[in-house]
């Protein structure tokens, strides 16, 4: 069922501590922790504790849900001093979704080209 915890699923691991991680941020809806394989300076990671698949998918789903996730991401940046940082919901294989669970990489602590790779 959607939202449900899913057996397979990494994310919904290390929401439920059977996966460590390096947690900067939790409230009763999201976790925040920081990327395995960084792509910048600050590269942490924003979900929500329950299971969706995608930005979408949860805004349908939940539309709260998917604001405590922007607005932590927008807490991490703040605790992490940073002026300009970059949000991205990577979304399908395509655009390089590997984690079918909903999740804000929250970038920043150097310069970023636009368009994006
Ligand atoms: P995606 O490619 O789906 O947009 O992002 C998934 C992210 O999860 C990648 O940036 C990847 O480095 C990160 N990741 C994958 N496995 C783990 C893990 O076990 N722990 C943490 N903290 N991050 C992970």
């Amino acid at each position: 069922m959607a939202g449900e915890p899913q057996d397979d699923c990494l994310f919904c691991k290390i929401v439920g501590g059977r996966v460590p991680a390096t947690v900067v941020r939790e409230t009763e809806t999201t976790v925040a922790f920081r990327d395995i394989n960084p792509q910048a300076p600050t590269h942490v990671l924003v979900i929500p504790k329950a299971h969706h698949r995608d930005a979408a998918t949860l805004a349908a789903a939940d539309p709260a849900a998917l604001a405590d996730v922007v607005r932590e991401a927008g807490e991490v940046a703040a605790d992490e001093k940073l002026e300009s940082y970059r949000i991205v919901f990577n979304t399908g294989s395509g655009a390089g979704q590997t984690v079918w669970h909903v999740h804000a990489h929250v970038l920043g602590g150097r310069g970023m080209q636009w368009p994006p790779g």
